[in-house]
Protein backbone atom coordinates (compact mmCIF):
# COMPACT_ATOMS: atom_id res chain seq x y z
CA UNK A 1 0.00 0.00 0.00
CA UNK A 2 2.15 3.12 -1.37
CA UNK A 3 -1.13 5.51 0.27
CA UNK A 4 0.23 8.09 3.24
CA UNK A 5 -2.04 10.61 5.21
CA UNK A 6 -1.40 14.15 3.54
CA UNK A 7 -0.01 17.16 5.78
CA UNK A 8 -1.80 19.83 7.11
CA UNK A 9 -1.69 23.25 5.26
CA UNK A 10 -1.61 26.37 7.41
CA UNK A 11 -2.89 30.03 5.30
CA UNK A 12 -2.58 33.23 7.02
CA UNK A 13 -6.09 35.17 6.03
CA UNK A 14 -5.87 38.88 7.08
CA UNK A 15 -9.58 39.99 8.20
CA UNK A 16 -10.47 43.41 9.41
CA UNK A 17 -12.38 44.49 13.06
CA UNK A 18 -15.95 44.28 11.92
CA UNK A 19 -15.13 40.73 10.30
CA UNK A 20 -13.61 39.77 13.47
CA UNK A 21 -16.16 41.23 15.56
CA UNK A 22 -19.41 40.12 13.51
CA UNK A 23 -18.21 37.34 11.77
CA UNK A 24 -17.77 37.40 7.76
CA UNK A 25 -17.98 34.51 5.35
CA UNK A 26 -14.49 34.73 3.01
CA UNK A 27 -13.54 32.80 -0.24
CA UNK A 28 -10.33 31.53 -0.02
CA UNK A 29 -7.73 30.91 -3.10
CA UNK A 30 -5.55 27.55 -1.58
CA UNK A 31 -3.45 26.16 -3.66
CA UNK A 32 -2.97 22.22 -2.36
CA UNK A 33 -2.24 19.35 -3.83
CA UNK A 34 -5.51 16.99 -4.60
CA UNK A 35 -5.42 13.42 -6.18
CA UNK A 36 -4.55 13.14 -10.02
CA UNK A 37 -7.77 12.50 -12.12
CA UNK A 38 -5.53 11.04 -15.14
CA UNK A 39 -4.65 7.84 -13.30
CA UNK A 40 -7.11 7.93 -10.27
CA UNK A 41 -3.78 8.71 -7.43
CA UNK A 42 -2.74 5.32 -8.34
CA UNK A 43 0.27 6.83 -9.85
CA UNK A 44 0.68 4.13 -12.97
CA UNK A 45 0.50 5.45 -16.76
CA UNK A 46 -3.17 4.16 -18.41
CA UNK A 47 -2.67 0.60 -18.98
CA UNK A 48 0.34 0.03 -16.66
CA UNK A 49 0.65 -1.12 -12.78
CA UNK A 50 2.88 -0.82 -9.99
CA UNK A 51 5.70 -3.97 -9.89
CA UNK A 52 6.95 -6.03 -7.17
CA UNK A 53 10.34 -4.40 -6.01
CA UNK A 54 13.24 -6.39 -6.91
CA UNK A 55 15.72 -5.26 -4.73
CA UNK A 56 13.65 -5.86 -1.50
CA UNK A 57 11.30 -8.56 -3.24
CA UNK A 58 8.25 -6.50 -1.76
CA UNK A 59 9.37 -6.31 2.12
CA UNK A 60 9.77 -2.26 1.71
CA UNK A 61 13.32 -2.44 3.28
CA UNK A 62 16.90 -4.18 3.57
CA UNK A 63 18.25 -6.48 5.74
CA UNK A 64 22.14 -6.46 6.47
CA UNK A 65 24.27 -8.77 8.63
CA UNK A 66 27.42 -6.74 10.11
CA UNK A 67 29.53 -8.61 12.06
CA UNK A 68 31.65 -6.87 15.23
CA UNK A 69 33.21 -8.40 18.35
CA UNK A 70 30.06 -8.82 19.96
CA UNK A 71 28.89 -11.44 17.26
CA UNK A 72 26.96 -10.67 14.26
CA UNK A 73 24.18 -7.50 14.15
CA UNK A 74 21.20 -7.69 12.16
CA UNK A 75 20.16 -4.22 10.67
CA UNK A 76 17.58 -3.12 8.46
CA UNK A 77 16.82 -0.08 6.25
CA UNK A 78 14.08 1.30 4.10
CA UNK A 79 14.99 -0.21 0.40
CA UNK A 80 16.21 2.57 -1.80
CA UNK A 81 15.03 1.37 -4.67
CA UNK A 82 11.05 1.44 -3.98
CA UNK A 83 11.66 4.19 -0.75
CA UNK A 84 9.94 1.31 1.41
CA UNK A 85 7.11 1.00 -0.88
CA UNK A 86 7.58 -2.34 -1.76
CA UNK A 87 6.10 -2.03 -5.22
CA UNK A 88 7.94 0.55 -8.41
CA UNK A 89 5.91 2.37 -10.93
CA UNK A 90 8.09 1.35 -14.04
CA UNK A 91 5.60 3.60 -15.92
CA UNK A 92 4.61 6.88 -14.01
CA UNK A 93 1.47 8.64 -15.09
CA UNK A 94 2.23 11.52 -17.05
CA UNK A 95 0.35 13.92 -15.24
CA UNK A 96 1.26 13.36 -11.44
CA UNK A 97 4.95 11.47 -12.37
CA UNK A 98 3.70 8.52 -10.20
CA UNK A 99 2.89 10.69 -6.53
CA UNK A 100 -0.82 10.33 -7.48
CA UNK A 101 -1.67 13.79 -7.02
CA UNK A 102 -1.31 17.29 -8.66
CA UNK A 103 -1.47 21.07 -7.47
CA UNK A 104 -4.07 22.59 -8.31
CA UNK A 105 -5.92 26.30 -6.80
CA UNK A 106 -8.91 25.57 -6.07
CA UNK A 107 -11.75 28.23 -4.20
CA UNK A 108 -13.00 27.44 -1.19
CA UNK A 109 -15.78 29.19 1.22
CA UNK A 110 -14.57 30.30 4.68
CA UNK A 111 -16.71 30.80 7.55
CA UNK A 112 -15.29 32.86 10.58
CA UNK A 113 -16.83 32.79 13.29
CA UNK A 114 -17.91 36.16 15.20
CA UNK A 115 -15.12 36.63 17.90
CA UNK A 116 -11.99 35.47 16.09
CA UNK A 117 -9.09 37.36 16.93
CA UNK A 118 -5.22 37.40 15.91
CA UNK A 119 -3.83 33.75 16.33
CA UNK A 120 -7.38 31.91 16.09
CA UNK A 121 -7.02 29.38 13.91
CA UNK A 122 -9.70 27.80 11.97
CA UNK A 123 -9.89 24.14 11.00
CA UNK A 124 -11.01 23.09 7.87
CA UNK A 125 -11.02 18.96 7.99
CA UNK A 126 -10.00 17.14 5.17
CA UNK A 127 -9.18 20.56 3.30
CA UNK A 128 -5.33 20.25 3.59
CA UNK A 129 -2.73 18.62 1.30
CA UNK A 130 -3.78 15.18 -0.28
CA UNK A 131 -1.65 12.37 0.85
CA UNK A 132 0.70 10.53 -1.79
CA UNK A 133 -1.23 7.69 -3.72
CA UNK A 134 -4.73 8.61 -3.02
CA UNK A 135 -4.21 8.65 0.81
CA UNK A 136 -6.77 10.67 3.10
CA UNK A 137 -5.78 14.46 3.31
CA UNK A 138 -4.83 16.72 6.10
CA UNK A 139 -6.57 19.17 7.33
CA UNK A 140 -6.35 23.26 6.15
CA UNK A 141 -5.69 25.37 8.96
CA UNK A 142 -6.98 29.09 8.82
CA UNK A 143 -4.78 31.27 10.85
CA UNK A 144 -6.84 34.67 11.84
CA UNK A 145 -4.48 38.40 11.41
CA UNK A 146 -7.21 40.95 12.37
CA UNK A 147 -5.77 43.98 10.53
CA UNK A 148 -5.41 47.19 12.92
CA UNK A 149 -8.27 49.37 12.83
CA UNK A 150 -7.23 53.49 12.38
CA UNK A 151 -9.96 54.16 15.57
CA UNK A 152 -10.24 51.17 17.59
CA UNK A 153 -8.05 49.13 19.61
CA UNK A 154 -9.14 46.19 20.89
CA UNK A 155 -7.93 44.66 24.09
CA UNK A 156 -9.76 41.14 25.03
CA UNK A 157 -13.40 41.71 24.60
CA UNK A 158 -12.88 45.22 24.66
CA UNK A 159 -12.74 48.29 22.73
CA UNK A 160 -11.05 51.54 23.02
CA UNK A 161 -11.38 54.79 21.15
CA UNK A 162 -9.71 58.56 22.00
CA UNK A 163 -11.89 61.29 21.03
CA UNK A 164 -11.13 64.57 21.18
CA UNK A 165 -13.79 67.60 22.82
CA UNK A 166 -13.77 71.34 22.13
CA UNK A 167 -12.92 72.88 25.64
CA UNK A 168 -16.32 74.53 25.14
CA UNK A 169 -18.13 71.47 24.57
CA UNK A 170 -16.29 69.73 27.59
CA UNK A 171 -17.44 72.66 29.79
CA UNK A 172 -21.11 73.16 28.58
CA UNK A 173 -22.04 69.84 27.64
CA UNK A 174 -23.52 68.34 24.48
CA UNK A 175 -24.17 65.04 22.86
CA UNK A 176 -22.59 63.90 19.55
CA UNK A 177 -22.70 61.11 17.26
CA UNK A 178 -19.70 58.50 17.19
CA UNK A 179 -18.91 56.14 14.41
CA UNK A 180 -19.02 52.39 15.75
CA UNK A 181 -18.62 49.52 14.54
CA UNK A 182 -22.49 49.15 14.90
CA UNK A 183 -23.21 52.30 13.24
CA UNK A 184 -23.55 55.94 14.56
CA UNK A 185 -24.49 56.08 18.16
CA UNK A 186 -25.15 58.94 20.12
CA UNK A 187 -22.92 59.91 22.99
CA UNK A 188 -23.63 62.50 25.87
CA UNK A 189 -20.48 64.48 26.69
CA UNK A 190 -21.67 65.71 30.39
CA UNK A 191 -21.13 69.77 31.76
CA UNK A 192 -17.91 70.41 33.23
CA UNK A 193 -16.03 66.98 31.91
CA UNK A 194 -12.61 66.84 32.47
CA UNK A 195 -9.77 65.28 30.08
CA UNK A 196 -8.79 61.36 30.52
CA UNK A 197 -12.60 60.97 31.46
CA UNK A 198 -14.31 57.60 29.90
CA UNK A 199 -17.45 56.75 28.56
CA UNK A 200 -19.08 53.57 28.61
CA UNK A 201 -21.30 52.12 25.45
CA UNK A 202 -22.38 49.05 26.89
CA UNK A 203 -22.17 45.82 24.41
CA UNK A 204 -20.76 47.88 21.60
CA UNK A 205 -16.86 46.27 21.95
CA UNK A 206 -15.69 42.79 20.29
CA UNK A 207 -16.79 39.39 21.42
CA UNK A 208 -15.32 36.19 22.63
CA UNK A 209 -15.40 32.91 20.49
CA UNK A 210 -18.16 30.76 21.02
CA UNK A 211 -19.32 33.03 23.72
CA UNK A 212 -22.77 35.21 23.54
CA UNK A 213 -22.26 39.01 24.41
CA UNK A 214 -19.76 41.29 23.52
CA UNK A 215 -17.81 43.72 25.46
CA UNK A 216 -18.48 47.26 26.12
CA UNK A 217 -16.63 50.02 23.95
CA UNK A 218 -14.45 52.74 26.05
CA UNK A 219 -14.67 55.90 25.01
CA UNK A 220 -11.32 57.91 26.57
CA UNK A 221 -12.31 61.35 26.12
CA UNK A 222 -9.40 64.18 25.50
CA UNK A 223 -10.18 68.13 25.99
CA UNK A 224 -9.00 69.99 23.22
CA UNK A 225 -7.73 73.58 24.02
CA UNK A 226 -8.14 75.91 21.37
CA UNK A 227 -4.14 77.20 19.98
CA UNK A 228 -5.16 79.68 17.62
CA UNK A 229 -7.80 82.47 18.97
CA UNK A 230 -8.46 85.83 17.38
CA UNK A 231 -8.34 89.01 19.33
CA UNK A 232 -11.91 88.68 19.71
CA UNK A 233 -11.90 85.38 20.86
CA UNK A 234 -8.79 86.13 23.33
CA UNK A 235 -10.78 89.15 24.67
CA UNK A 236 -13.77 86.76 25.53
CA UNK A 237 -11.60 84.46 27.41
CA UNK A 238 -9.83 87.11 29.14
CA UNK A 239 -13.33 88.80 30.46
CA UNK A 240 -14.19 84.57 31.02
CA UNK A 241 -10.77 84.21 33.20
CA UNK A 242 -11.71 87.19 34.96
CA UNK A 243 -15.19 86.85 35.85
CA UNK A 244 -14.38 83.51 37.47
CA UNK A 245 -11.06 85.04 38.96
CA UNK A 246 -8.50 82.75 36.98
CA UNK A 247 -6.18 85.19 36.18
CA UNK A 248 -3.44 84.07 38.12
CA UNK A 249 -3.12 80.10 38.07
CA UNK A 250 -3.46 78.33 41.72
CA UNK A 251 -0.89 75.61 41.91
CA UNK A 252 -2.19 72.57 43.14
CA UNK A 253 -5.79 73.37 43.36
CA UNK A 254 -8.53 70.77 44.05
CA UNK A 255 -8.16 67.82 41.65
CA UNK A 256 -4.31 67.61 42.51
CA UNK A 257 -4.83 67.72 46.18
CA UNK A 258 -7.46 64.50 45.76
CA UNK A 259 -5.07 62.39 43.79
CA UNK A 260 -2.13 62.49 46.27
CA UNK A 261 1.03 60.40 44.83
CA UNK A 262 2.82 62.31 42.17
CA UNK A 263 0.73 65.21 42.41
CA UNK A 264 1.06 66.20 45.61
CA UNK A 265 4.78 65.92 45.57
CA UNK A 266 4.72 68.00 42.73
CA UNK A 267 2.49 70.70 44.44
CA UNK A 268 5.29 70.39 47.09
CA UNK A 269 8.14 70.90 44.99
CA UNK A 270 6.14 74.11 43.77
CA UNK A 271 5.05 75.51 46.92
CA UNK A 272 8.61 74.76 48.89
CA UNK A 273 11.10 77.56 49.95
ZN1 LIG B 1 -1.51 10.59 -12.12
ZN1 LIG C 1 12.17 -2.24 -2.63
Amino acid sequence: MRARRGQDALIRLQVDLADAVFGSTRDLTVDTAVRCAACDAAGTAPGSTTETCVMCKGRGEIQQVQRSFLGQVMTSRPCPQCQGFGTTIPHPCPECSGDGRVRTRRTLTLQIPPGVDTGTRIQLAGEGEVGPNGGPAGDLFVEIVVAEHEMFERRGDELHCIVTVPMTSAALGTSMSLDTLDGATSIDIRPGTQSGETLLVKGQGAGRLRSAGRGDLHVHLRVQTPTRLDPEQEELLRSFAALRDETTVQVGASSGEQAGGLFSRLKDAFTAK
